[in-house]
């Protein structure tokens, strides 16, 4: 039997590359997309050379037509397509003040708007193989309760658990489960900048931003992307086959819902 298929963006690095790779680890075949095509293709070779079947693709998640484009790719290249995970996102720090039409444009555009154009592509793809497929969409803490500093990311975070719950009734007749998941402070290069931006606002080290994070953690410490990855494959499993329209919380805690 060919392997189920999942296409995980943002997967050159941190969590995405994590959910990449333990999706692997549980039989399928991946599709690697992300702006960055070189990172991208060499966590696509490193898969291959340990024996996993994965390919890279070139996706900047916001351009819809570059996505429906990017999505049928993948489902030539490795047979089939089974799930979608939405995962890349973006996360400046924005004070109130700092917010210009622009910066809100570039932030919804790649976290929001990106989810509706992978689903779009993916609905149309699982419906041309004739059966449904499961969409798993990266949300946040800060999509759960109001992070200070970032209100456009916070504020879309919320906005994809929204969708989410959208997409789980409109998909449901089409055999099409959605959920979220919901990363508390993970250790990816993401995070180590948003610790840097916090420590140089508060003219002390990265070691000093780090630190902030983790006193906030039930579990008194930061995630590895392992963790949240471990969460993603559920939701990509069958397993999971009668939950949608939910966020999956993987946060040591920070929020209790
Ligand atoms: P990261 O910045 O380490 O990696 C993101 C990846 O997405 C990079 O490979 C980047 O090249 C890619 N990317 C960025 N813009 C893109 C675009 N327009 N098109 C295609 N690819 C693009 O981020 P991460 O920490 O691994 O976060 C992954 C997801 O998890 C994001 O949606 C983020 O909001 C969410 N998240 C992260 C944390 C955390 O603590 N790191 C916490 C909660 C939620």
């Amino acid at each position: 039997m060919s392997k189920e298929v999942a296409f995980i963006t943002g997967a050159a690095q941190g969590i995405g590359e994590s959910i990449a790779r333990r999706l692997v680890a549980d039989g399928f075949a991946v599709a690697i997309a992300d702006l960055n095509t070189k990172l991208a293709q060499q966590v696509a070779t490193s898969i291959s050379d340990e024996g996993g079947q994965a390919i890279a693709i070139h996706l900047d998640v916001s351009d819809r037509e570059g996505f429906e484009a990017a999505v049928h790719q993948a489902a030539d290249e490795l047979g089939g397509l089974n799930v979608l995970v939405n995962n890349a996102g973006i996360a400046p720090t924005t004070p109130i003040d700092s917010i210009t039409p622009e910066l809100f444009d570039k932030v919804y555009h790649i976290n929001v708007a990106s989810c509706i154009w992978g689903m779009q592509a993916a609905v149309a793809v699982f419906k041309s193989l004739g059966h449904g497929g499961k969409i798993i969409n990266a949300a946040s803490q800060a999509g759960v309760v109001g992070n200070a500093n970032l209100m456009l990311y916070s504020s879309t975070k919320f906005a994809i658990r929204g969708l989410t719950q959208v997409a789980a009734k409109d998909l449901a007749k089409d055999g099409i489960t959605a959920n979220a998941f919901a990363p508390g402070i993970v250790k990816t290069p993401m995070m180590m900048d948003i610790a840097h931006q916090v420590a140089v606002n508060a003219g002390k080290d990265d070691e000093w931003g780090m630190s902030t994070f983790s006193k906030d953690i039930t579990l008194g410490r930061l995630s590895e992307a392992s963790e949240v990855a471990a969460g993603v494959s559920f939701l990509a499993g069958h397993d999971s086959d009668y939950m949608t329209g939910q966020t999956l919380i993987i946060d040591g805690g920070m929020q209790f819902q």
